[in-house]
C-alpha cells in the first residue's frame, strides 16, 4: 500500500510472527526487511508479500537493494528469495555478523551482503534523488539500524521502537542500557511517520512525539 511520496508499507497481518515491509520506489527500488518466507504457524509470508508488492505494480526483480533492519531471521529469511536474478544487492550493519549463525539452521542464512551500511548518508541512484540517513541503534541487536529518509521525515525502526513498545533485549547481542540510548538518540530526529518492524506505523508529527514520551516513562523512568 503506498503510503506517502515514494515510501510503500506491507504490515504483516497474519496470525504468527513476521516483520513489516517497506519499499522506497525510485531508480533504485529498495525493499526493507522482506521477512520470513514461511513462519512458525506455517503461513505463505513470502508469497503473501510478492502478491502485495504485485498489487502495487511491483515484480520481485524490481528491486535493486535489500536492506535489513537486522537480521534477525522474521526480517531477513526472504532475502535469499529475491537473488535469483543476481541483480539485487544485500545490505545490513557488518556487527550483525556476530550473532547471525545462532539465529539460522546449520548456522546458514543462504545469503550474504553485498557490502555492509554504517552511520553516514546512503545515496541511490544516478542523480541520488533518494538518500537515506543510516543511524546505528544498538540495542535489540548488536548491529540494528535505523533509516531515516529527510525528504518525508519518516524512520523505519526495525525492532528498536514500536507503536506503544520497544524491542527485546533478552537474545543474543541484546542490551538494554544501548537500546535505551538508541531510542533516546531516535526522539531528537523529525519524525512524522514511524515506521516500526512490527504490528502499527504512528503517522502525525504529535503522535510520534508522544509515542516517545510514553516509551521514556513506561520503559526508561
Ligand atoms: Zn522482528
Ligand atoms: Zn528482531
Amino acid at each position: 500500500m503506498k503510503l506517502l511520496d515514494n515510501i510503500y508499507v506491507y504490515l504483516w497481518d497474519g496470525q504468527g510472527n513476521n516483520s513489516n515491509t517497506f519499499l522506497v520506489a525510485g531508480e533504485v527500488p529498495v525493499l526493507v526487511d522482506p521477512g520470513h518466507v514461511v513462519n512458525e504457524m506455517g503461513e505463505p509470508c513470502h508469497e503473501r508479500l510478492l502478491q502485495s508488492l504485485a498489487e502495487d505494480g511491483f515484480k520481485p526483480d524490481d528491486i535493486g537493494l535489500i536492506v535489513n533492519t537486522h537480521t534477525h531471521p522474521d526480517h531477513c529469511e526472504a532475502n535469499r528469495m529475491f537473488q535469483h536474478g543476481g541483480k539485487v544487492k544485500i545490505a545490513f550493519h557488518e556487527e550483525e555478523e556476530r550473532d547471525m549463525p545462532a539465529f539460522f539452521r546449520a548456522g546458514d542464512p543462504g545469503f550474504q551482503a553485498d557490502f555492509y551500511l554504517d552511520e553516514g548518508d546512503l545515496k541511490l541512484g544516478r542523480k541520488q534523488q533518494t538518500t537515506f540517513r543510516v543511524f546505528h541503534t544498538p540495542g535489540h541487536s548488536r548491529g540494528s539500524i535505523c533509516l531515516y529518509l529527510p525528504q518525508s521525515k519518516a524512520l523505519i525502526t526495525g525492532d528498536l521502537i514500536f507503536a506503544l513498545s520497544i524491542g527485546r533485549t533478552d537474545i543474543p547481542g541484546g542490551d538494554f542500557a544501548a537500546l535505551t540510548k538508541s531510542v533516546r538518540r531516535m526522539s531528537e530526529l523529525d519524525v512524522e511517520c514511524l515506521l516500526p518492524g512490527h504490528m502499527d506505523i504512528v503517522q502525525g508529527k504529535q503522535n510520534v512525539e508522544r509515542n516517545f514520551r510514553y516509551i521514556d516513562q513506561a520503559f526508561f523512568g
